[in-house]
């Protein structure tokens, strides 16, 4: 029987050799997905065919269908007759071998198969092969045009022959008003290949010049400069506060690039970001070297664009995430904004890969520079350019616009005096003052931080596990404290071991609790929460983030959403009601996130010509990553953060492999978690290297249930690089899971809850 044939999915061949027989195709098939199938490569096709064509191939019932060619083989995985490629639809190939080796580097890392990194990497529409003709609409004459339609007609005699799609946005007219004119003859409208940027929606004729830089600008960007010429390949941290021209200094950079003559990839965090970044790079760039793509262009537009990028025929790509995928040719310089991000790990679904990974290996393939810029930079990332000394500092805003000043508030000494316990008479009254002034309020509620945690209300002291050094976590149900990482037990104290205390407190409260608690504060002021139950709501939050522009809120409450971007010149007071609660959280990552977190949102005050003030309130004043972050002190917070890393392995001092063992059943979940945890450890004693990969757990996950499902962790501390990710990939391979117990792994988790 001749059947289709799912191939092999380690070790692939890329080059093609005569002796090679069969091919691997990447299709996508309904109810299937995308997936890898062997076929007979026909004699007459074996010194045409390559890497990265698109083929046809016969599948099953729904005859021939598109795919990729991604490998090469001399054997098929057992005695089956397979089919034959039926047609190389198009010789040049729309990816290369160098592509596909990056593609393989990342199924590595991420213990994940190249089928999955495909998935993610190749849009599915270039699979199914987009059909690229469009309308595209020309102007002919005024004659016989109403007054309306001649404002229409106008527009387009100016753009020249449009696609109409993007015509039909830029007029703001409808397909019938088209219609109409086309009946009347005043347009022609014609079916053909078109690119399709949508760039060509901002309409940017004339080209910005570029800034001239500041002294303290010029100085970063002559030392990055001088870095790039002694070492094409270095990897360099810009480190600048918000507003200090971080992006002048990028352009200047993607300039001498362009004039090298390579091109420029240039990621941000979100979508909106990369939107507003491409805008600022077509105005001063153009528009025809400009490209972006994220995960929500038109399949159309994903199409064109992967083409010209494939083409060589842009030179600065921007996007989101996914764009580290995109195929652009020729880098010489990558560029991360706002490395700290967490949207540039993507979650699921799998690869659960981060765009500053990939980049890092792309940079590599390509022998580029790559440059990383944040506020609040990656304390692994900074480790990292620190002692390479490719570590670059804006420590000015530009302009010298003035930081606000924090101060915190020691909820010791005022938590009874406290109204309910939340909100300090000094935060009262500054926001009493704040509003009397016209000015408005943000409060942000961290809610990162859980319910049950311990701690002290003397000295703020929290219980913390002995072997990891994280919050321990309190389980009313068993009476006890327990550690999520090593499973570490122990009693609630009856004192406190710092202080003596006996005021030991398990607590926290939602945000609708506290937006209550301000609402009766101030009963005639407009008061409004943001929060991912708001977002729940479609455009609910772009609503209220609209109306708070506008000023028809005086007091936004909301968790970290509120904390980034927000830039509304009438805000001068920023409250954070439990500035602590991040850093108790079970995650060795804690600190870092509290600190970047109240060190972003205190950047929402003072941006206007009003002065800004910003207040922490805080059980635990001395801790080091709030003394840091009331200084704003970066290098403070690092100096503290990393010795703690370094004592307790966490990375940079090691990589994180999170395994997550999940079952409706807990029993199962737990047994099955054990299991393969046991017989990990088995296979790294025989190979000796317990010392460099470290296993621990299996432990309840802190969520200990989602969806009903039981979740258990295994966490791997790896110290053996890409040799320990090959480890656990190979040993994950031969591991079956039965029908009901999910294994997920997730490499550099963004938390471990
Ligand atoms: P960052 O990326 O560090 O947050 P930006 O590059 O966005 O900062 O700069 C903040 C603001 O200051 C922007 O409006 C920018 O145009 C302006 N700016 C920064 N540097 C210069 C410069 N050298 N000349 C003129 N304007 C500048
Ligand atoms: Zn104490
Ligand atoms: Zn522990």
């Amino acid at each position: 029987m001749v059947e289709e044939i799912e191939s092999n999915k380690q070790n692939p061949h890329f080059t093609p050799n005569v002796s090679h027989k069969y091919a691997s195709a990447l299709v996508n098939i309904k109810g299937l997905g995308v997936k890898t199938f062997s076929y007979l490569i026909p004699e007459e096709m074996k010194d045409k065919i390559q890497i990265g064509q698109a083929i046809l191939v016969p599948f099953g019932r729904q005859g021939l269908i598109n795919a990729f060619c991604v490998g090469f083989s001399d054997y098929l995985p057992g005695d089956f007759k397979v089919k034959k490629i039926n047609k190389i639809l198009d010789e040049t190939p729309l990816f290369s071998i160098d592509y596909l080796k990056l593609l393989e580097w990342v199924a590595n890392y991420y213990c994940c198969d190249l089928v999955t990194v495909l998935n993610a990497a190749i849009p599915l529409k270039l699979i199914e092969k987009a059909a690229k003709t469009e309308f595209a609409v020309e102007f002919v004459t005024f004659d016989n045009a109403t007054k309306r339609q001649r404002e229409v007609l106008e527009l387009l005699k100016e753009m020249g022959k449009t696609p109409l799609i993007i015509f039909e946005k830029m007029a703001k007219t409808t397909r019938a008003t088209i219609k109409k004119l086309e009946e009347l003859g005043c347009i022609k409208l014609t079916q053909e290949e078109l690119y399709r940027n949508p760039l060509d929606i901002l309409k940017i004729t004339e080209r910005e010049p570029l800034f001239e830089l500041s002294g303290e600008q010029k100085t970063v960007y002559d030392g990055i400069s001088k870095t790039i010429k002694n070492n094409s390949s270095a990897q360099i941290l810009l480190h600048g506060v918000t507003a200090s021209g971080k992006t002048e200094v990028y352009f200047k950079l993607i300039d001498d690039t362009i004039k090298a003559g390579k091109n420029v990839l240039f990621l941000a965090p979100e979508i909106a970001l990369a939107s507003q970044l491409t805008k600022r790079l077509a105005k001063k760039f153009g528009t025809e070297d400009v490209a972006i793509w994220h995960s929500s262009i038109s399949d159309g537009e994903r199409y064109d664009v992967w083409q010209k990028l494939y083409k060589n025929e842009i030179k600065i790509l921007a996007g989101a995430r996914s764009a580290v995928f995109a195929p652009l040719k020729n880098i010489g310089l990558i560029i991360i904004d706002e490395e700290h991000e967490g949207a540039y790990k993507q979650t699921t679904p799998t690869p659960r890969y981060d765009a500053r990974v990939v980049a890092r290996k792309l940079a590599e393939f390509h022998n580029c520079p790559l440059l990383l810029g944040s506020a609040t930079p990656d304390v692994s990332t900074y480790y990292r350019a620190l002692n390479s000394g490719n570590l670059f500092e804006l420590k000015h805003r530009y302009n010298n616009a003035k930081v606000p000043p924090v101060s915190v508030i020691n909820m010791q000494d005022y938590g009874r005096a406290a109204y309910k316990n939340v909100i300090s008479k000094p935060l009262q009254t500054e926001i009493s003052e704040t509003l009397e002034k016209g000015q408005q309020v943000i409060l942000l509620i961290n809610r990162r931080g859980f319910a049950t945690f311990t701690q002290c209300q003397a000295c703020g002291h929290v219980i913390e596990c002995p072997n990891c050094a994280i919050p321990m976590i309190w389980h009313a149900k068993d009476g006890y404290l327990k550690c999520h990482y090593c499973n570490h037990i122990s009693y609630f104290p009856d004192f406190c071991p710092e202080c003596g205390s006996d005021a030991f407190k398990i607590s926290g409260t939602g945000t609708q609790k506290i937006e209550q608690y301000i609402k009766d504060l101030f009963p005639d002021k407009n008061v409004e929460r943001i929060d991912s139950d708001i977002l729940v709501r479609k455009g609910e939050h772009i609503r209220l983030l609209e109306r708070f522009q506008k000023g028809d809120i005086d007091i936004l409450v909301g968790t970290q959403m509120i904390a980034k971007g927000l830039d509304n010149p009438n805000v001068t007071l920023v409250g954070v009601i439990s500035a602590d609660a991040s850093f108790n959280l079970p995650d060795f990552r804690a600190s870092e996130r509290g600190f970047q977190l109240l060190t972003q949102v205190a950047g929402r005050a003072g941006r206007g010509e009003f002065a800004g003030k910003v207040l922490f309130q805080t059980y635990n004043p001395d801790f080091y990553a709030l003394e840091s972050a009331k200084s704003q002190n970066y290098s403070e917070f690092f100096q503290t953060e990393i010795a703690a890393r370094e004592e307790f392995d966490y990375p940079p001092f090691s990589q994180i492999i999170r395994l997550i063992i999940s079952s409706l059943n807990n029993f199962r979940a737990e047994k099955s978690a054990q299991e393969i945890a046991l017989r990990l450890c088995t296979m790294i004693e025989k190979f000796g290297i317990s010392e460099r990969l470290e296993v621990l757990g299996p432990t309840p996950c802190v969520i200990e249930r989602i969806n009903s499902q039981y979740r258990f962790q295994i966490l791997i501390k790896n110290k053996l690089g890409d040799k320990g990710h090959q480890f656990v990939s190979s040993f994950l391979s031969k591991v079956i899971m039965p029908k009901d117990i999910k294994l997920s792994i997730d490499v550099d988790p963004l938390d471990i809850l």
